[in-house]
C-alpha cells in the first residue's frame, strides 16, 4: 500500500466537534495524520466521533476538551497532545463563535469572548506550537479566518475584527518563519451551513416569518454570488492541499474559498 502523505504527522484542530473543523479533522485523518479533537459537546457524541474517526481512517485520535477562553487550558492541552504524540505537525486554529448586534448594543462579555475565542486562542495555541516545528524544521499552521476576515458586515464588528486580526496573525507568523519549513495560511470561508449558520438562518427566519428554506436562500443570495454554500468537504480539501509540498511557498496568504463573496 502507498504510504499516505500526512502518515506520520499529528494534526491538532480546535473546535473540531462539530461543523467546518470536523470537516478538516476527517480530511487531514484520510491522508493519514493522527487527529487530536478539540471542542465543546455531549461526551458520548465526541467519543464516538474519535472512535468513528479511528476506525473509518486507521489513525490514532485523542481529543482535549480545553475551553479556548483560557489560556491556562490551552496550555495544558498543547503540553498534553505534544506529550501523547511527539509532535503537532499540523494545528487548525478553527475554534470560532459569532454573535450579532450594533456596536452601541454590543454586551461587552460577548466581545470579550468573540475575541478570546476567534483569536487569542490562535495566538496561544502558534506559540506554544512553533518551538516543537521548529526543531523538526516542519509545520503547518493554518488559521480559519472568513469572508469577514477580508471585508466587514454590520452587525459583526467583534467577529469582523477577530477575523481581520487572524488575517495579520498568520501574516506575522509566516513572516517569522518565512526560512523555515514552517508556513502559516488563513482560510476565509464564505457562509458554510454549519450550528454557526443555522442559527442566524433560524434568527432570520423568526423575525421576518418566513420559512427555514426562505430564510437560507436570502442569506446566501445577499452575500455569497454563487447561491451555494460551501461545504466542510470542500475547506478540508484546500487544508490538505496547503499540508502538501506543493504549497510549501504558499506563506501568509489569506485564501477565500466564498462562492464569489469578496470579488463583488
Ligand atoms: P460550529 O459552531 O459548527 O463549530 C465551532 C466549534 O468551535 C465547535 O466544535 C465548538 O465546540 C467549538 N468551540 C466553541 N467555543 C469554544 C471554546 N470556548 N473552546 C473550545 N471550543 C469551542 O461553527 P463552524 O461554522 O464550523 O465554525 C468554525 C470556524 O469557521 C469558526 O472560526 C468560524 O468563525 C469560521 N467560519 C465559519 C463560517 C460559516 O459560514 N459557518 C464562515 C466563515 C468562517
Amino acid at each position: 500500500m502507498q504510504t499516505r502523505p500526512l502518515a506520520g504527522k499529528t494534526a491538532l484542530v480546535t473546535g473540531s466537534t462539530s461543523g467546518i473543523g470536523l470537516g478538516i479533522a476527517q480530511a487531514l485523518a484520510a491522508e493519514g495524520a493522527a487527529i487530536v479533537f478539540n471542542g465543546f459537546g455531549d461526551a458520548a457524541h465526541i467519543a464516538a466521533l474519535q472512535k468513528q474517526t479511528a476506525e473509518q481512517f486507521g489513525v490514532k485520535t485523542a481529543y482535549f476538551g480545553a475551553d479556548m477562553t483560557k489560556p491556562a487550558e490551552i496550555e495544558q492541552m498543547m503540553n498534553d497532545a505534544l506529550a501523547q504524540f511527539g509532535s503537532i505537525d499540523i494545528l487548525v486554529n478553527n475554534a470560532g463563535i459569532q454573535h450579532v448586534a450594533n456596536v452601541e448594543d454590543f454586551p461587552v462579555e460577548r466581545w470579550d469572548a468573540v475575541i478570546a475565542i476567534n483569536l487569542t486562542s490562535a495566538f496561544h495555541t502558534t506559540r506554544l506550537a512553533l518551538p516543537a516545528m521548529k526543531q523538526k524544521n516542519w509545520g503547518r499552521i493554518i488559521n480559519i479566518a472568513s469572508a469577514h476576515g477580508l471585508v466587514a458586515s454590520a452587525g459583526k464588528s467583534a467577529y469582523v475584527a477577530s477575523k481581520h486580526g487572524i488575517v495579520g496573525l498568520t501574516k506575522v507568523t509566516a513572516l517569522e518563519n518565512a526560512q523555515t519549513g514552517i508556513t502559516c495560511n488563513a482560510i476565509c470561508p464564505g457562509w458554510v451551513l454549519t450550528p454557526l449558520v443555522q442559527k442566524q438562518v433560524d434568527a432570520r427566519a423568526a423575525a421576518n416569518s418566513i420559512s427555514i428554506d426562505q430564510a437560507k436562500r436570502e442569506l446566501l443570495m445577499e452575500k455569497q454570488p454563487s447561491g451555494e454554500f460551501v461545504t466542510p468537504e470542500q475547506l478540508g480539501a484546500l487544508a490538505v492541499f496547503m499540508c502538501s509540498d506543493a504549497a510549501s511557498q504558499v506563506r501568509g496568504v489569506a485564501w477565500n474559498m466564498d462562492g464569489g463573496w469578496v470579488a463583488q
